[in-house]
């Protein structure tokens, strides 16, 4: 039996069914995300776990606990928010103290919880300010305490880093993910960006349109996609139309190729055949599937990495390649080639 486990959730608001038949089980201590395109379903799914939406249908189960027709004061539950969430004539401490009041925790017992939540957010000496005399991150590491203080059952973030500014919120990830190791907490992460998700999490839900099209590693959701949606939502950026030629074989940009695994369609078949950006390489690469002529159209220098798109084949394929300071980066509008690695 699972920690947590939805079952056939399903919500609807009006004539707009958001969120269909969901199930998912998770593990204790298990962080899961869940990502998807913004207006996918993502935060109602959050929201009936929390309790703020009641599920059209469906059941909800914390702990062996039927928690579907309770109130959110009654689940046990700590939910961090995207940012400015932190009540703002309160202090930093008792902004942490809050859910522990409500509980009616003694004084004493919620100072104690207050000065060891600060300490785990690493903000030992800041009890005394108020949240504008916070950074972003800080504001949010904060919410991170409230939330954890009166140690609930399950954790449900809400895009709480998707306010801050790029250095913070990849710093805040490694963060929130030790943290969450070190209390061993049930988690459920809601995010739009799938490098969050793929870095943060034991496993990934990938939703479109009030459905989870995937649910897996993020190893296993980024390389083995299981519908076209997955596949571009979560990294690839090259799909081609490929004709079915054998059991194991497919024509990619028109050029016969053996696939590492059978296709799981007749011969004749029009196929999806995504490639990641690795999978295609700048130029003439010896053990190609398939090599094609390719005019560079844009380059973008990352520093480390040269994001290079180019017109090939028909489509525009992205592909990386590593900064070497003996090579400088390709002219936009160049003709060149491009490899193709189907395996
Ligand atoms: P975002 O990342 O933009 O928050 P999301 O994936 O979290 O997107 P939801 O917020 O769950 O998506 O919304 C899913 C759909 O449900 C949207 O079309 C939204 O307009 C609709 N919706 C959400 N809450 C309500 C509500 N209270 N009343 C009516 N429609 C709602």
């Amino acid at each position: 039996m699972s920690f947590l486990s939805l079952s056939h959730l399903e919500k609807t608001f009006g004539t707009n069914r958001v969120v269909k038949d969901f199930n998912l089980s998770v593990e204790k201590g298990e962080f899961i995300s869940l990502l998807g395109p913004s207006g996918c379903g993502k935060t109602t799914v959050l929201r009936m776990v929390a309790g703020f939406e009641t599920p059209t249908s469906g059941g909800i189960v914390i702990d062996g606990q039927e928690v579907t027709g309770l109130k959110p004061n009654q689940r046990n539950i700590g939910m961090m928010f995207q940012a400015y969430a932190l009540f703002p004539n309160m202090t930093v401490a008792e902004n942490v103290a809050f859910g522990l009041k409500v509980k009616g925790v003694a004084k004493d017992k919620r100072d104690a919880r207050v000065e060891e939540m600060l300490r785990l957010i690493g903000l030992p000496e800041m009890g005394g300010r108020y949240p504008f005399q916070l950074s972003g991150g800080q504001q949010q590491r904060v919410a991170l305490a409230r939330a954890l203080a009166p140690s609930p059952r399950v954790l449900l973030l809400d895009e709480p880093l998707s306010a801050l500014d790029a250095k913070v919120r990849v710093s805040l990830r490694n963060e929130i993910r030790e943290i969450q190791r070190e209390l061993g907490i049930t988690t459920i992460f809601v995010t739009h960006d799938q490098e969050e998700a793929l870095s943060m999490s034991d496993r990934v839900v990938v939703m479109n349109g009030g459905i989870a099209e995937q649910v897996g590693a993020p190893f296993e959701v980024y390389n083995r996609p299981s519908t076209r949606f997955v596949a571009t939502f979560v990294g690839t950026l090259n799909v081609f139309d490929g004709a079915v030629t054998g059991p194991q074989s497919v024509t990619l940009a028109g050029v016969p190729v053996t696939l590492a695994e059978p296709v799981e369609a007749s011969k004749g078949a029009t196929v999806a055949l995504a490639l990641r950006p690795e999978a295609v390489q700048l130029g003439r690469v010896e053990g190609a599937d398939v090599v094609l002529p390719a005019t560079i159209e844009s380059v973008e220098f990352l520093g480390s990495i040269i994001r290079v798109r180019a017109r090939a084949g028909g489509s525009v394929v992205a592909l990386d390649t590593f900064n070497r300071m003996d090579a400088p980066p390709p002219a936009i509008g160049a003709e060149t080639e491009v490899s193709l690695h189907a395996r």
